[in-house]
């Protein structure tokens, strides 16, 4: 006999109890979930950078149906097209049945994450061993970086003005690179700083190569050695290292973690956690009531700045055009948009909970996070969404049985963080902050839950498709 008494009756009434989407989904959900997971972690190892998911993005997108946008174009409801940001950040569309100047239904990711960009001149020798320069990009604890191994991504262009694409460290057989670490039995001064200083931003130098130029000596044959190999098997020289744009990224494939498999770690959730269900889910919307527009945006790490970063124009721009082609002003368009800014929150981590208010923090595996504002030290720096919107995405996320909870980013004064939930905000659209809970932020191997990752493709599928 189990019975409820009349206190818990009243208790499931009237109390807030997020669960465990698994006591939520059933069997089949969870397999749907899994098998969800399979394609993310193959876009995670394709995607190690924003211009590699840019990319295969795109590619995707053509196969399924998308075309590229033509700013003198016509469109009918149901078409979809896809406008390339500077191969760095990429807007996908589907037309809606009501015009544009009623508003668009947009999803906005980050594909940029954390990482070791090469210096413009990178290369050097010290001790018969040749190395590159670094130059961190986007909040990391730099000692996580050392001994892992990275492989090299990225972009260099020829005197001829000829373009050289890499990627070198992610195929069976490539060789990675590393930045190197002092042995414990002679840290003692470097374990007496502050974590902050234990590796230093100057320390982050990647070893790349050991072996001299053999035929006659000079003062850098490990250097020339380095040097003649690249210019083998790329056609560069030295000179062409300050015009490329270079990103070192750990090496490694996301995997199943647990004895249950149901949790997935690897680099760059942040935030290709939230870009591949968004572009699954835009490319899921067959005809919706309102346009689409699902954003996966560059620079986010570093403040959103520059031309392939939120903080720029091209959303709006874009949002304009497709207004223009249907005859309407772009800013009726953007002040009737609502928008989720699909962005990793902090999982609640049983090692450190002091840095989150338990009733306030996000839980792996209980559904996507809902966060109403970030910010730090007294809200400063943020959108602080609307209850009404909230509301409203609240609703949807019901109706359409999505597992989700609320969550801040960790105790007040704790720290605090952004997303571009700001900028699209400063527009006029409302926006509220939805993704999935990690754990290890930032670090070179991150960790989310299989059921929020499947659980943020519904969320925003229900939100694109919302009439
Ligand atoms: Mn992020
Ligand atoms: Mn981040």
């Amino acid at each position: 006999m189990s019975e409820k008494t009349d206190a818990e009756l009243l208790m499931e009434e009237l109390f807030y109890a997020p669960k465990h989407a698994s006591y939520v989904c059933g069997d089949e959900e969870i397999r749907l979930a899994d098998e969800f997971c399979e394609g993310y972690k193959s876009f995670l190892n394709a995607c190690k950078t924003e211009r590699e998911a840019n990319a295969f993005t795109k590619a995707m997108a053509e196969k399924n149906g998308y075309a590229p946008f033509d700013r003198k174009g016509s469109y009918k409801a149901g078409d979809k097209v896809y406008c390339d940001i500077k191969e760095k950040a990429l807007i996908l569309c589907t037309f809606g049945r009501q015009p544009v100047e009623n508003g668009t239904r947009i999803v906005a990711s980050h594909i940029d994450s954390p990482r070791l960009d090469l210096k413009p001149n990178p290369l050097y020798e010290d001790s018969e061993l040749a190395l590159f320069k670094t130059h961190y990009y986007g909040g990391i604890k730099k000692y996580q970086w050392t001994t892992v191994p990275l492989s090299l991504h990225g972009v260099i262009f020829r005197k001829d003005g000829s373009r050289v694409n890499v990627r070198l460290g992610e195929d069976e057989g490539d060789p990675r690179f590393v930045v190197t670490d002092l042995l414990p039995h002679l840290d003692k001064q470097q374990s007496s700083r502050s974590a902050e200083d234990v590796v230093k931003g100057e320390d982050l130098n990647i070893l790349v190569g050991s072996r001299p130029f053999l035929k006659e000596k000079c003062d850098k044959n490990v250097k020339l050695n380095i040097m003649k190999l690249l210019n083998e098997k790329y056609g560069i020289v030295e000179a062409d290292f300050l015009k490329a744009e270079l990103e070192m990224v750990p090496a490694y494939p996301a995997v199943d973690i647990g004895f249950d498999r149901s949790l997935i770690g690897s680099y760059g959730h942040d935030d290709r956690v939230c870009a591949y269900p968004s572009i699954m889910a835009e490319f899921a919307v067959e005809n919706p009531e309102f346009t689409s527009v699902t954003v996966i945006t560059d620079k986010e790490e570093i403040g959103s700045d520059g031309n392939t970063g939120l903080c720029s124009d091209y959303l709006r721009n874009f949002i304009a055009d497709i207004a223009r082609i249907q005859g309407a002003e772009g800013r009726d368009a953007i002040r009737a948009s609502e928008c989720l800014s699909a962005d990793v929150n902090a999982g609640f981590d049983p090692t450190y909970p002091s840095v989150h208010d338990r009733n306030n923090a996000a839980f792996l595996n209980n559904g996507i996070v809902v966060t109403k504002y970030t910010g730090a030290r007294g809200k400063g720096g943020t959108n602080d969404a609307n209850a009404e919107f909230v509301s409203r995405v609240a609703s949807i996320f019901d109706e359409a049985k999505v597992s989700w909870q609320i969550g801040e980013l960790g105790k007040v004064d704790e720290g605090g963080g952004g997303t571009v939930a700001k900028y699209i905000a400063n527009l006029g659209v409302d926006v509220v902050d939805v993704g999935v809970p990690v754990l290890s932020m930032h670090a070179p191997f991150e960790v989310v839950a299989k059921t929020d990752v499947y659980m943020a493709f519904k969320g925003f599928k229900a939100f694109l498709e919302k009439k």
